[in-house]
């Protein structure tokens, strides 16, 4: 039997709801459950691909190839369940749908209202494809009292009934601000916040209080009898020095207890023993070193997500303090490149879209190619090296990307077709931008005694891609006899997937994006080599 909890939040916005019910996810999952986590967005757009990073953060892919927001992201790195297509659903696709369905004449002429026919295609949604979890966790974006989530709330609220109380759950996610002139804890806007819920027909069943400090036990009472709740169901959530501490944090608390209790499930104590260990990891590490991630969204860091945790992942596997220099690559377009990328171990050039700040990522993979410091390249990252290494090694000095326009000797350019196992896909110049490019999980062939092959330990991987243009093959050779190996390729050999530069300690580019699968208790291959190569450059300078 499937058991929904349904998480909200109120009060503000970036209270970490993802991060709760990820943390949720993995708790009962060290209780012995099965989990699934999904999301509800209530904006328009039909996937978060088409939005800018900085409106949104990282564009998260699943291994079946849709662009979703960042928080099933958290929900996969603290539960290790790979999320689908149906994890995530936005306004926009519910209406694409309903709107679909009217067209068709599926509704035989009934008037297409929000209640039932909107609400009803919700609640579809949170209901398929649950395999036979034990749980589905289902976190609703944005904040009570916003007009566009009341369609969702009323889903969930109907779902609460049909289920009814032994398969359901509320759980509710507050702000407990400090006043510093009163110097109280105020309970005010959870208790706005608790009535504007119960407003539309849910009671929470337990609330978690974010705050900066302790909660005194007469403040959780008076949550307790001002929002209808037993004081045990108020559950303190305070901050914490890393997010790998917040299951652990919770369970101190009771969270997964009282989950357990409202479901008369056996409560014996979940085993966290993987959770100790990274959070020991995280907190005292032995080394440390200072990576440079030379990208374009730097200001917002929300935008590379996965790929910080990533890299905190590799620090863990080498017990090292990983430090992130973050730099504008446009810097480097009036300031030597030089003054920024001295002292650092090891250099990441993320993924990127558009000419603005391309040519400062392809200084920074010169000044690490010919410095014999770490490079790093993923997506954009690695075609930026590649046309570094056109350009530097084989003299092609037009070497471009078709991203940036017409080009002459187009290193990089658009692919229309190849092949998905057997299927072909095609794509064409004006295709819509949104959801057409090579997304999701793709396999790679590993060469022979390549690097690449060796921190893998397999020669055939299966990695998460996200863009449009493509690593020309037709220049292989050409790169090849100047030293650049094109070491990883897509199994019909047309794809470049993974160029490496043997004479160089650790310089290694790829076409997907290794930081979406990495997990704390199971860092990446490549994030794990790459620290370890940054850690031997730290003795070195
Ligand atoms: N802009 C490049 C492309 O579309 C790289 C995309 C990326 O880095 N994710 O191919």
């Amino acid at each position: 039997m499937t058991r929904f909890i349904f998480i909200t939040g109120g009060v503000v916005s970036s209270l970490g709801k993802g991060l709760s019910a990820a943390a949720l996810g993995a708790l009962l999952q060290a209780r012995g459950f099965t989990v699934r986590l999904r999301k509800l967005d209530p904006y328009l757009n039909v996937d978060p691909g088409t939005m800018s990073p900085y409106q949104h953060g990282e564009v998260y892919v699943t291994d079946d190839g849709a662009e979703t927001d960042l928080d099933l992201g958290h929900y996969e790195r603290f539960t290790g369940v790979p999320s689908k297509r149906g994890d995530n659903v936005t306004t926009g696709r519910i209406y694409s749908t309903v709107i679909a369905r009217e067209r068709h004449g599926d509704y035989l002429g009934a008037t297409v209202q929000v209640i039932p026919h909107v609400t009803d295609a919700i609640k579809e949604f949170v209901l398929a494809d649950t395999g036979d979890a034990d749980f589905v966790l289902c976190e609703i974006g944005g904040t009570v009292g916003d007009i566009e989530s009341l369609p969702f709330l009323e889903a969930i609220r109907q779902l609460g009934n049909e289920l009814g109380r032994e398969r359901s759950l509320f759980v509710h996610l507050t702000l407990l601000p400090w006043i510093p002139s009163a110097g109280e804890l105020k309970t005010k806007p959870t208790q706005h916040s608790v009535k504007e819920l119960l407003g539309v027909g849910i009671q929470p069943d337990i609330l978690l209080c974010r705050c900066d400090r302790e909660i005194p036990p007469e403040s959780r009472r008076k949550i307790a009898l001002f929002c209808n709740l037993r004081p045990e169901r108020v559950i303190p959530a305070l901050d914490v020095d890393t997010i790998y501490q917040v299951p652990i944090a919770y369970h101190g608390q009771g969270f997964d207890t009282e989950v357990c209790r409202h479901f008369g499930l056996p409560s014996d104590p979940p085993d966290l023993g993987r959770w100790h260990h990274i959070v020991e990891r995280v907190r005292a590490p032995e080394g440390e070193v200072s990576i440079a991630v030379v990208g374009k969204y730097t200001s917002l860091l929300d935008s590379y997500k996965s790929l910080a945790e990533a890299l905190v992942h590799g620090g863990i596997a080498n017990n090292a303090r990983v430090n992130l220099n973050w730099i504008d690559s446009q810097v480097f377009e009036s300031e030597d490149a030089v003054h920024y990328l001295e002292d650092v171990h090891g250099i990441l050039v993320p993924g990127g879209f558009g000419e603005r700040g391309a040519q400062g990522k392809i200084q920074a993979a010169c000044f690490a190619r010919e410095r014999q410091v770490p490079y790093f390249g993923i997506c954009f990252g690695m075609q930026m090296a590649v046309i570094e290494a056109a350009r530097n090694l084989a003299g092609i000095e037009k070497a471009g990307s078709t991203e940036f326009g017409p080009c002459e000797e187009p290193v990089v350019g658009l692919m229309t077709e190849w092949l998905r196992g057997n299927e072909v896909v095609r794509r064409s110049a004006g295709s819509d931008l949104g959801g057409t490019m090579r997304l999701g999980a793709y396999e790679c062939m590993l060469q022979p005694g390549s690097q690449v092959r060796d921190i893998y330990g397999a020669d055939r991987i299966s990695e998460r891609h996200r863009h449009r243009y493509e690593v020309n093959i037709n220049y292989k050779d050409r790169l090849e006899q100047v030293g650049l190996r094109f070491s990883g390729l897509s199994p019909d050999g047309v794809l470049p997937e993974i160029v490496e530069l043997p004479e160089h300690p650790w310089y290694i580019g790829v076409q997907f994006h290794p930081e979406l699968k990495s997990k704390p208790f199971d860092p990446h291959p490549l994030f794990t080599s790459f620290i370890k190569a940054a850690i031997e450059q730290s003795r070195l300078v």
